[in-house]
């Protein structure tokens, strides 16, 4: 069986900015900057936003129009498209559809899988589903089941498994920190220097003849 190649891209941070902390930025309530590296505890994070989302009576609705303002990163479109052309690519968030939305159109509605929020009669995000525990790596898995070649790129600490299950796994632009805690992924500083990491990846895949 022939292997084909398949790009799992990470959004927040890669194509995207940071949407709680451009949220954040555009309501001015400085509490929605709270990540994961400052309570770990993912759920016990997604609780505390809805209660502050609902504290400051901000509906769903309210949300999206403020996504919809925001813009991908500088230079991310045209990466894409670029990688489009050359493999096929599947986005692979945390975030929610209900929110991507805006920024997916952008971006030419390339496949997204994430998770979803769940709004109540008056349009309050009341809860939020997870498509399944450990998504990113799981898609991957499924991926390779699939006799695909995965190649991952991400930012964060929760690429970090996904790069790890993929065939080969790149950080762009991550906190220094990341960086240095998981040596064994390739750095790269931007767009031009990841497709050529991809490129380079994808090569070496390559069947002999
Ligand atoms: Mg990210």
């Amino acid at each position: 069986m022939l292997h084909m190649h398949i790009v799992c891209l990470d959004l927040e941070g890669v194509l995207v900015p940071e949407i709680w902390i451009a949220f954040a930025e555009r309501t001015g309530i400085a509490e929605f900057r709270r990540t994961t590296r400052d309570e770990p505890d993912y759920d016990k994070l997604m609780r505390w936003r809805l209660a502050l989302l609902k504290e400051h009576q901000l509906k769903l609705a309210d949300i999206q129009s403020v996504i919809a303002a925001m813009a991908p990163l500088p230079g991310a479109r045209e990466f894409l498209d670029e990688l489009r052309r050359r493999y096929q690519v599947l986005i692979l968030s945390d975030t929610f559809y209900e929110f991507a939305d805006p920024l997916m159109r952008q971006l030419g509605r390339p496949t997204l899988l994430c998770h979803r929020l769940v709004a109540d009669a008056e349009g309050f995000v009341a809860d939020y589903t997870l498509r399944q525990p450990d998504q990113k790596r799981q898609a991957v898995l499924a991926m390779k089941s699939l006799n695909f070649r995965v190649i991952a790129a991400g930012d964060s600490y929760n690429d970090t498994a996904m790069l790890a299950t993929a065939d080969a796994g790149f950080l762009i632009h991550p906190p220094p920190a990341i960086a240095a805690q998981f040596p064994q992924f390739p750095v790269c500083a931007g767009y031009r220097e990841l497709l050529s990491g991809i490129d380079a990846a994808a090569a070496a895949f390559a069947p002999a003849r």
